[in-house]
């Protein structure tokens, strides 16, 4: 499908205060890109900063970089950028690993601090990855870590005094329902309880305010919303009150660089200060210059506008789909008021995986999750108006002479 210039005139994109950052992207040819909750686009700065990180420093000055260029402090650096966007005051959020990985720090550290409760809870829905790390630990721990799973409706009234940890994800990965931070926390504090939240697909997406809102720790990918590339390493909070003069080390992947003095090469573990305790090993450099550069092109951004763009933008998809009269035959399962809601919508059909795959042979991304729903994200700093405007035009031409129905659409891959 050829797209147009003409196609970028859409008046709503005429008058959006944040137009000028798609600029920032390399968007594919003849592509519309609704997958930005999955992999975020690669930008023309990432590009730029991990070919210098490279050649110069890399290249030309190899192992004094580390001091030269800061490398060794990197996860810091970055993780005060991204701490920006979730409202943790600097010092209090370091970039590294995976977001699985993190959580298992972050779970060790709250159900040692929270000594004689053993109850994680959280949704049953949430992402299977958070609930794994859940399940590896109570069979390491046994009954010192149970985990305990509630409809996503019922998690606030189930927090009691029995509750070690509140796991939760503000923004259902399928249904994209935005959890009310405030309340959580509220409830999880009066009943001594202590909060984890996973903000997979918050940090980039929209305004957070972890200080604010009391949480106690907080964990999230970087490839997301945040744009930094596939695999790149995730972040991980601490709240200011955890970490003052901790005697005993926080959490327990004891690493030589989340060591207070790594180059005595002591035998003895003894932790940094701070939130450095949750580096393990070495960093990697060439994966965190593309979290680096890609967190620049928030530099200057309102986050309260790019919310303000991303509830735009999902309205307005909902409108068209009403006007395309697709809403009775693939019903939305997210919820009707945008506040209650992240950056995507999910719609429910049965045939929902052939569906993508039909709009993907248009140059459409989105993407499937199993079983039957068909979930499209809003990046706020590249998707546009007319682009909805097309997708939704597509759609409707797919569903209506259930172009899906065709054999090549039915094909899975590993990946979906
Ligand atoms: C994407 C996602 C993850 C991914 O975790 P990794 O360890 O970085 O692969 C975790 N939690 C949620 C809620 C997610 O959406």
């Amino acid at each position: 499908m050829p797209f147009t210039d003409s196609d970028l005139q859409h008046p709503l994109d005429k008058r959006d205060p944040l137009a000028a950052l798609r600029q920032e992207f390399h968007i594919p040819a003849n592509t519309i890109y609704f997958d930005g909750n999955s992999l975020g686009l690669l930008s023309h700065r990432v590009q730029e900063r991990v070919t210098q990180t490279l050649q110069k420093q890399w290249g030309n000055d190899v192992i004094t970089s580390w001091n030269k260029h800061n490398w060794i402090n990197l996860p810091l650096t970055i993780g005060d950028k991204i701490g920006h966007l979730i409202g943790a005051p600097k010092g209090h959020t370091v970039c590294c690993d995976s977001t699985s990985i993190n959580l298992f720090k972050v779970l060790s550290a709250a159900l040692q601090l929270n000594d004689g409760r053993a109850e994680v809870l959280s949704t049953e829905d949430n992402f299977p990855t958070d609930l794994y790390m859940v399940q590896g630990l109570h069979q390491l721990l046994g009954e010192r870590c149970t985990l305990r799973l509630v409809p996503e409706g019922e998690l606030l009234n189930s927090i009691s005094s029995e509750t070690a940890v509140v796991l939760a994800t503000e923004v259902n990965f399928r249904t994209g329902r935005r959890l009310p931070l405030t309340k959580l926390s509220k409830k999880a504090r009066e009943q001594g309880a202590l909060t984890i939240i996973d903000l997979a697909h918050s940090a980039g997406a929209m305004p957070v305010e972890l200080l604010n809102h009391d949480i106690d720790f907080a964990i999230g990918c970087t490839y997301k919303y945040l744009n930094a590339g596939p695999g790149a390493p995730a972040f991980l909070y601490v709240a200011p009150r955890h970490l003052t003069d901790n005697v005993k080390p926080l959490q327990p992947l004891f690493g030589w660089l989340g060591h207070a003095q790594p180059f005595e090469f002591s035998v003895d573990y003894a932790p940094a200060d701070g939130i450095r305790q949750f580096i393990t090993g070495t960093p990697p450099i060439l994966a965190l210059a593309a979290v680096d550069a890609a967190l620049d092109i928030f530099n200057g951004v309102d986050m309260a506008e790019l919310r303000e763009k991303s509830v735009g933008l999902s309205n307005y998809w909902l409108e068209r789909m009403a006007a395309e009269g697709l809403l009775e035959q693939m019903p939305s399962i997210s919820p009707s008021e945008a506040e209650e809601r992240g950056s995507q919508l999910a719609f429910e059909h049965e045939h929902a995986f052939a569906i993508c795959q039909a709009l993907i042979a248009e140059g459409i991304i989105a993407d499937f999750r199993a079983p039957k729903y068909l979930r499209i994200g809003f990046s706020p700093l590249y998707n546009t108006y007319a682009e909805v405007k097309q997708a939704v035009a597509a759609l409707a031409d797919i569903v209506h002479k259930h172009h899906y129905e065709r054999e090549e659409f039915q094909q899975r891959n590993a990946v979906t």
